[in-house]
């Protein structure tokens, strides 16, 4: 495939997925496959058991289920599909996606209560803890990693710890970290978790996957609330039948995210990926308060994935204007998620080099119109 036949993007996106892919993950999209083939069953499998790998050192006791849609589809599948009829899920928000898997639960009637730590503070522990002592009905308890409404990462280590000390399931939504951050989902006592295909690993939307203990799979059978996202029949069809999905599954995107794997690799796997995140999150930050932005959040709290900074206070700043004329410049930038201040964000993660945001800041410097 030559690549020189696919067009250039006419703008680098900064946000947090879909976001910019490589020429390559876009070109190995060109053919067609057959769902039942073994060319593509062998491609799947392949994926399943690269993702273990990446997730964690004890690939023995996890497995890996990939399910159509964008990444809330597999959020809801797990919801939906490990929490028994009278269990009940205690899950930590701090920002949208927090309150999203509260809303999935609410929405599927499961016994639900939330801790609310507001979106600028991390969660509350010592709640936690004594929560977790007193309401013995809690079965599940559920957190998002990094939290794409701020920035904000969140300590999935020693909430783990604790939930684990109380003999709870815990569910970690890692949809915007997963491939960007080094973690080892066994070793933060990961019952289950689940990323995305148009996040941290490069690919393009489309469908997510979940990763699973495997003791954990086992017991689920029959809970499923949903017929499409019944994680447990997903899971068996894959083992039995070596790859296939139940329903058609998105098969170019499928392909693509292959190709974004094998590309995580050459550039050295998610230590060298998370360093180059890094490198851009740190040279944003520093150049964009020499411009005299401000972030959100303290340094300690900040995620290398996305950054939101306070809108400039002037009367004549307004987003549209700003966002417009980046964009003519050839860099997307996203709105502010934060209910009660003004904000905007720039995101760092996909085909994004510390020379991009570079160029960025440059282009920020001689965009100022307030
Ligand atoms: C992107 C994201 C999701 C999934 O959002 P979709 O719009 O369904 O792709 C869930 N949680 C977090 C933290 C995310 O960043």
């Amino acid at each position: 495939m030559d690549i020189k036949y696919i067009p250039d993007n006419p703008y680098l996106l900064l946000t947090p997925g879909p976001l910019s892919t490589t020429k390559t993950v876009k070109a190995v999209m060109l053919r067609d496959w057959c769902t039942w083939d073994d060319d593509y069953k062998t491609l799947v499998k392949n994926l399943r058991a690269k993702l273990l790998e990446l997730a964690t050192k004890k690939t023995q006791e996890y497995t890996t289920v990939l399910m159509q849609g964008s990444g809330t589809f597999s959020v809801e599948s797990i919801i939906g599909s490990v929490i028994p009829p009278g269990g009940k899920l205690l899950v930590l928000a701090n920002g949208a996606y927090g309150d999203r898997i509260a809303l999935t639960s609410k929405t599927l009637k499961i016994n639900t209560v939330v801790h609310d730590s507001g979106e600028l503070a991390r969660p509350d522990l010592e709640k936690l803890e004594s929560t977790l002592k007193e309401d013995t009905d809690i079965t599940h308890v559920a957190v998002v990693h990094g939290e794409t409404t701020t920035g904000m990462l969140n300590p999935i280590d020693t909430i783990g710890e604790i939930v684990k000390k109380y003999g709870k399931i815990y569910f970690t939504d890692t949809i915007s970290t997963f491939g960007g951050i080094p973690m080892d989902i066994s070793e933060l006592n990961i019952d289950f978790c689940v990323g995305s295909a148009n996040k941290c690993i490069q690919g393009v939307p489309g469908f997510g996957f979940i990763i699973a203990r495997k003791e954990e799979m086992k017991k689920i059978k029959g809970y499923a609330r949903s017929l499409s996202l019944d994680l447990y029949d997903q899971w068996q069809v894959m083992e039995a039948d070596g790859g296939k999905w139940r329903y058609t599954s998105p098969t170019h995107v499928v392909r693509a995210f292959y190709q974004a794997m094998l590309e995580l690799e050459e550039e050295g796997g998610i230590e060298k990926r998370h360093e180059r995140y890094s490198t851009s999150q740190r040279i944003l930050v520093e150049g964009m308060r020499r411009l005299g932005f401000k972030t959100l959040l303290p340094d300690e709290f900040q995620s290398p994935i996305i950054t939101s900074f306070y809108s400039p206070e002037s009367k004549k700043y307004n987003f549209k204007d700003f966002y417009n004329k980046l964009k003519a410049k050839g860099f997307v930038i996203y709105p502010g998620k934060v209910t009660k201040l003004d904000t905007f964000r720039i995101g760092n993660i996909g085909d994004i080099y510390p020379e991009d945001i570079q160029r960025l800041l440059k282009v920020i410097e001689g965009s100022v119109f307030w």
